[in-house]
């Protein structure tokens, strides 16, 4: 999961990188700067939002 862009205007959403010692709690090596929209029926994220472009799509 290294590239990570909005499928909109295409910025770069990776965020900072997780200090080392947290990445295994994580399973990531970065944080992402994408926002995720919950469901309350389904009480996960079900989208994703960009937070350049405001622009919403679905989570894979
Ligand atoms: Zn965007």
């Amino acid at each position: 999961m290294s590239n990570d862009f909005c499928p909109y205007c295409n910025t770069n959403l990776q965020g900072e990188t997780i200090p080392k010692e947290s990445q295994k709690a994580y399973g990531a090596t970065h944080f992402t700067r994408k926002i995720g929209i919950t469901s309350i029926e389904a009480d996960r994220f079900i989208k994703w939002q960009c937070p350049d472009c405001n622009k919403e799509w679905q989570r894979d």
